[in-house]
C-alpha cells in the first residue's frame, strides 16, 4: 500500500502539514542502522524515540517474544491472577532497585500510563496515610510527562496543553534548573539553590498539608535535554523531606542506561519515592510501562484495612506476557552488555565531538548532554541566545541534509536532539557528526 492511501494521523504534527511532503518510511531496523523504502541505511540517531536501546533486530529479544507467544499470547492481572512472566519482570525491576529500596510494581503499557499511575498513586497514598487533603501535584515548567490528562496536566511546556485545557485543578510549576536560560545566574550551584527554594516556597504557598508529589525527570529530554546542576536533585530530595511531600522521578528516557547510569537518579545520588518506567524498559519491541513505588509507599497500602487501600487502577495490559518476556530477554542485555558505562563512554566521546559545533556555527548555541541524550541548541543570537524561529523550518532543513548524508536525527522546534541506541560505536558515532556538520554547513 502507499502512503497516499494510508489514513492515520501522525502524532504531534498537523494533519495537513503531510500533505507537502512525504514521509521517511522506515521498513528494517539492524543494530544502530535503520532502512527506509528507498533502500538509505541510516543510523539511528534518535533509537526509534529514545527507546530503541539494545539496538533494533536483536535474535534473544525477538526469541522471548516469539516462544511466549508460543506459551502464553495473554492473560490478565485482575482478579487475583498471575503469570510466569510477570512474576519475573517484577522480581527483576525490584532487584535493579534495591538501591532505591523499592518494593512494588505496577504494569502499564507505555510511558504516559506509568505517569498516570504515579499520580493516582501518590494522591492514594495520602488518603490511605489518612491525609486526603494532599491531592497537588508540583512539577518543572519544561518538564515533559507524556499525553495523559495527568502527565499533561503536569507537563511544563505550554504546547503541550494549550489544546486540551481545562486539565487537572491542582498542578503547579515551578522554575527549571537550566543553566543557559534562565533570568538568575550562571553559577549552576547557585542556580539549584534558587531552584530548591523556589519549590519549597511553592510548597509553602500551597501549603504543605495540600501537596502529594513533586514529578521531574532525573534529567528533562524532550525540553531539550536539560541537565540539571549536580547538587539541585540533592536538595529537592532535602526539600520534599522537610514537607513530606512524595518525589517522583520520571525515568521514562533515562532509566535503564540511557544517562549512562542505570538509572538517572542515581547520577544525582537520590532515591525517588515513585519511579515511572517505560521505554528502554523492553526497547520499544512490545510496548511496556511500570510504575515503581518504594517502601514507605507500599507499607502505607499495606497497613491500610479498608476499601480505601483497594488500588482501583489496572490496564488490560498490564504486565502483557509478551511485552514481559521482551522486558525480560532486554534487561538481560543492559545488564550483561553493561549498557550504561558504554552510553556513558560513547556518549562522551559524541558530545566532545560536538561541542565544537557551538564554536563553528552560528545558528548552534549550545551543545548539551549526559550519557546519550544529547541536545543542539538553536539561536538566533549567540550573545542573547534567543531561540532560532521555530516555525522557520531551520532545525528540520538541518534534520533533512542529515538524513540524505546518512542519519536521522531528531529536529524538535529549537532544538536537534540526539539519543540513539546505547549500542552505537565509534564509526556511528562519528558519522552523526559528520551529517549534522554537513546539515550545519549546508542550511
Ligand atoms: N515521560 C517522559 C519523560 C517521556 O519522555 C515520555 C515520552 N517521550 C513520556 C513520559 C510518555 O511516554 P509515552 O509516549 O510512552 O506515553
Amino acid at each position: 500500500m502507499s502512503y497516499d492511501k494510508s489514513r492515520f494521523w501522525h502524532p504531534m504534527l498537523h494533519p495537513n502539514d503531510m500533505k507537502q511532503r512525504q514521509p521517511i518510511r522506515v521498513v528494517r531496523g539492524d543494530g544502530c542502522y535503520v532502512f527506509d523504502d528507498q533502500g538509505h541505511k541510516l543510523v539511528d540517531g534518535v533509537a526509534g524515540l529514545w527507546n530503541v536501546n539494545v539496538g533494533h533486530n536483536r535474535p534473544e529479544v525477538k526469541q522471548a517474544i516469539v516462544e511466549q507467544l508460543d506459551e502464553l499470547e495473554y492473560f490478565q492481572l485482575f482478579d487475583g491472577i498471575s503469570h510466569p512472566r510477570a512474576e519475573e519482570l517484577s522480581a527483576t525491576l525490584i532487584d535493579m532497585l534495591k538501591q532505591e529500596d523499592m518494593a512494588r510494581v505496577s504494569f502499564s503499557s507505555g510511558g504516559s500510563d506509568a505517569v498516570e499511575t504515579a499520580l493516582k498513586l501518590a494522591r492514594q497514598y495520602w488518603r490511605v496515610c489518612g491525609q486526603p487533603d494532599r491531592t497537588k501535584f508540583i512539577s518543572l515548567k519544561q518538564g515533559y510527562h507524556g499525553v495523559h490528562f495527568g502527565g499533561a496536566s503536569v507537563n511544563g511546556n505550554t504546547v503541550f496543553r494549550r489544546s486540551y485545557e481545562p486539565l487537572l485543578p491542582g498542578c503547579f510549576h515551578v522554575e527549571t534548573p537550566w543553566l543557559y536560560r534562565n533570568p538568575f545566574t550562571e553559577d549552576p550551584e547557585e542556580l539549584a539553590q534558587i531552584c530548591a527554594q523556589m519549590l519549597e516556597r511553592e510548597i509553602l504557598f500551597q501549603s504543605p498539608d495540600t501537596v502529594a508529589a513533586f514529578i521531574a525527570e532525573p534529567i528533562q529530554g524532550a525540553g531539550g535535554v536539560i541537565v540539571p546542576p549536580a547538587s539541585y536533585w540533592p536538595r529537592i530530595r532535602a526539600v520534599c523531606d522537610k514537607y513530606g511531600v512524595l518525589l517522583i522521578a520520571d525515568e521514562i528516557v533515562t532509566g535503564f542506561g540511557r544517562s549512562g547510569s542505570m538509572f538517572g537518579s542515581r547520577l544525582w545520588g537520590v532515591k525517588p519515592d515513585i519511579m515511572c518506567l517505560a521505554k528502554g524498559i523492553s526497547s520499544g519491541y512490545v510496548p511496556l510501562g511500570a510504575t515503581v513505588v518504594n517502601q514507605r509507599v507500599a507499607d502505607a497500602f499495606a497497613k491500610n484495612q479498608d476499601f480505601g487501600g483497594v488500588i482501583m487502577h489496572g490496564y488490560t495490559y498490564a504486565g502483557h506476557p509478551v511485552a514481559c518476556a521482551a522486558a525480560i530477554a532486554n534487561l538481560k542485555i543492559v545488564r550483561e552488555e553493561n549498557l550504561p558505562a558504554q552510553a556513558a563512554a560513547q556518549g562522551e566521546y559524541l558530545l566532545a565531538r560536538l561541542k565544537p559545533f557551538a564554536d563553528k556555527y552560528a545558528a548552534v548555541g549550545e551543545v548539551r548532554g549526559k550519557g546519550l541524550m544529547i541536545a543542539l541548541d538553536l539561536v538566533q543570537d549567540k550573545h542573547s541566545r534567543e531561540p532560532i524561529d521555530p516555525m522557520g523550518g531551520y532545525a528540520n532543513k538541518v534534520a533533512e541534509i542529515a538524513r540524505e548524508n546518512g542519519v536521522l536525527v531528531r529536529p524538535v522546534g529549537t532544538k536537534i536532539i540526539l539519543s540513539p541506541p546505547l549500542v552505537i560505536g565509534q564509526a556511528e558515532c562519528d558519522a552523526i557528526v559528520s551529517a549534522l556538520a554537513a546539515g550545519f554547513e549546508a542550511a
